[in-house]
């Protein structure tokens, strides 16, 4: 498995003794960070990954990773901007990758609305918006 690993610089606020560490691997982002009584880590799957901002500024860069599903966001900040922009596009690059193996995947059906196919679970039509109506069972 691909594990890249991102330490933040300790010259920033909170990173001198323990600087925050974010990985990145295959599946997952995972943020590890340890004081001297607590190791605190945690991780977002990489599909669950809403979206991913870098907050560039004069030095260092901030970055935010915000999940689907309600979970906490992974915050981190002091990196090195080149770190940064490499966290934001290896996560950006595995979605992607996701997104084309699964385009043909599993059982859709048509949206009575506007004739386009959607997933079979979908609730809203993601082409015009309206709601679908629940499958009963499975007939014809
Ligand atoms: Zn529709």
């Amino acid at each position: 498995m691909n594990v890249e690993r991102f330490a933040a610089s300790r010259w920033t606020r909170g990173n001198l003794l323990f600087p925050t560490v974010i990985e990145v691997t295959d599946a997952a982002v995972v943020r590890r960070k340890r004081s001297w009584f607590t190791k605190n880590e945690m991780s977002i799957h990489l599909q669950r990954v809403a979206s991913v901002h870098v907050e560039t500024g004069f030095f260092w860069s901030d970055v935010l990773i915000e999940s689907t599903g309600g979970s906490d966001p992974i915050a981190s900040h002091g990196h090195r901007k080149r770190d940064a922009q490499r966290i934001k596009d290896l996560i950006e690059a595995a979605q992607t990758q996701h997104l084309q193996a699964g385009a043909d995947d599993g059982p859709t059906k048509v949206c009575p609305f506007c004739a386009e196919s959607v997933k079979l679970a979908a609730k809203v039509c993601r082409f015009c918006g309206r709601e679908l109506p629940l499958q009963a069972g499975r007939e014809g």
